[in-house]
């Protein structure tokens, strides 16, 4: 028996399942987690002294590779100086104007500590400012768990067969209209219907909870005009794309400016961080200035902002995220010509530094339907050959990869190795 095995009988006693969030439980490929112990650049470590070449990164958020030394020492030094305050300090204000500078549509953001406060409080502060109660989401879109984003949800949600958990009263969910991703004509249906009823629209602008699908040429566009032309309040989910896709996100690449954004990942460098952010007049409508009451105690944590901030000041010019691309580049298409080689039906698709790939006939995935018809069968097979070979993908079908500044073409070559073998077995 393994440590990892060991330590996830262990862990099953006293947390439930054995983990503290569902997807690392291995539910969606079988068999047992592998537990770490440390992460270096590309690399994750095991218990049992295995090395990992990582494309995970924490989900998303070490696009600077683990363990970056300016990071460490940035987290170090401001715990020296105290764990928390709950006072304002001056690192929230470095933060926030850092932030303004990088986002192109935020002009005033509110730290909180996850992805999931970050959503919730953006859906309440578009419900107060509006007046109106319903909000459309997109079918696999997984925004967090907050009540009214758990409907129809990716990610894990999706994993587990559980879109709509038990737990949320019918009266918050009969709020969330859903709709398919891509389908800008059934978003114009619902708000013609119930258009002065809709608070807003909340979209991850690229979707990256049911594998990665791109948005279609047109359909952003679309929901900044639907929005418009009903007063309904766009809210891009950036809490995956934020910093990963591109410097200022998935709406500067796409050039696309919702009225608010939410972050995460990359905005705390590996702490536990999020924020909500967008058009200052909808943003003084939050307390102490406006009415729609948002706290937290641990919100701007003064060793999560120097994390954060030493993160985001590290990601200074736009050559890097070209790097990325061009890395990540090098992966999807290495995969493709292997699949395409043994003609395993396989698709890959690929936005800035985050990556999906799909067994499927299909040439591109372009809808939920789609990634959820995939040969699982396979991505399991192929997940757990590359998992033994050291090589760490997302426990799931259903995940984006993520790729960082740290990994090398050595380590890529690497990949494709133990991809070709894994392919073979398939
Ligand atoms: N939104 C998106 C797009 C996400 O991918 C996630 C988490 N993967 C969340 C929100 C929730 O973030 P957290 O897990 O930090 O609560």
């Amino acid at each position: 028996m393994s440590r990892s095995q060991d330590l996830f009988a262990q862990a099953q006693l006293s947390i439930p399942g054995g983990v503290n969030s569902p997807v690392r439980a291995f539910n969606g490929v079988g068999g047992t987690p592998i537990f770490i112990e440390r992460a270096q650049g590309a690399y994750l470590f095991d218990v049992d002294g295995n090395r990992y070449i990582d494309y995970i990164g924490s989900w998303g958020p070490m696009i600077l590779g683990h363990n970056h030394p300016e990071i460490r020492d940035a987290a170090i030094e401001a715990a020296e100086r105290g764990l928390s305050f709950g006072t304002p300090t001056a690192s929230e204000i470095t933060m926030a104007e850092k932030v303004i500078s990088m986002v192109p549509s935020i002009e005033k953001v509110r730290m909180v500590n996850s992805g999931t406060e970050a959503t919730m409080s953006a859906i309440r502060l578009a419900r107060g400012y509006t007046g109106r109660d319903k909000i459309l989401k997109f079918e696999g879109c997984y925004h967090g768990h907050a009540d009214s984003l758990l409907v129809k949800a990716g990610s894990g949600a999706l994993t587990l067969g559980v879109p709509n958990s038990p737990g949320i009263p019918e009266d918050f969910a009969k709020h969330t209209l859903t709709v398919s991703f891509n389908n800008l004509d059934e978003v114009r249906q619902v708000f013609a219907d119930l258009g002065e009823q809709i608070a807003c629209i909340i979209v991850e602008p690229v979707a990256g909870n049911m594998n990665l699908i791109l948005p279609e040429p047109g359909f952003l566009e679309g929901l900044r005009e639907v929005c418009d032309e009903y007063g309904a309040v766009l809210i891009f989910d950036e809490v995956m794309t934020g910093f990963r896709v591109s410097r200022g996100g998935a709406q500067e690449f796409f050039n696309v400016k919702p009225d608010l954004t939410c972050l995460g990942k990359v905005i705390g460098g590996g702490m536990p961080v999020g924020a909500f952010g967008g058009k200052r007049e909808i943003m003084d409508y939050i307390a102490p200035v406006g009415p729609v009451y948002q706290a937290g105690t641990l919100s701007g944590n003064p060793v999560a902002m120097a994390a954060g901030l030493a993160s985001l000041s590290l990601l200074n010019s736009s050559s890097l995220y070209t790097q990325l691309e061009g890395r990540v580049s090098e992966l999807t298409s290495g995969l493709q010509e292997l699949a395409d080689a043994k003609g395993i039906p396989f698709t890959t698709a690929q936005a800035g530094g985050m990556f999906g790939f799909f067994f499927t006939e299909a040439k591109k995935v372009t809808t939920y339907e789609q990634a959820t018809q995939c040969n699982m069968e396979h991505f399991r097979t192929f997940y757990h050959e590359m998992l033994k070979r050291g090589v760490y993908l997302a426990p799931s079908a259903y995940e984006a990869g993520f790729m960082s500044l740290a990994h090398t073409e050595t380590d890529i070559e690497e990949t494709l190795q133990v991809a070709e073998h894994a392919f073979n077995v398939l």
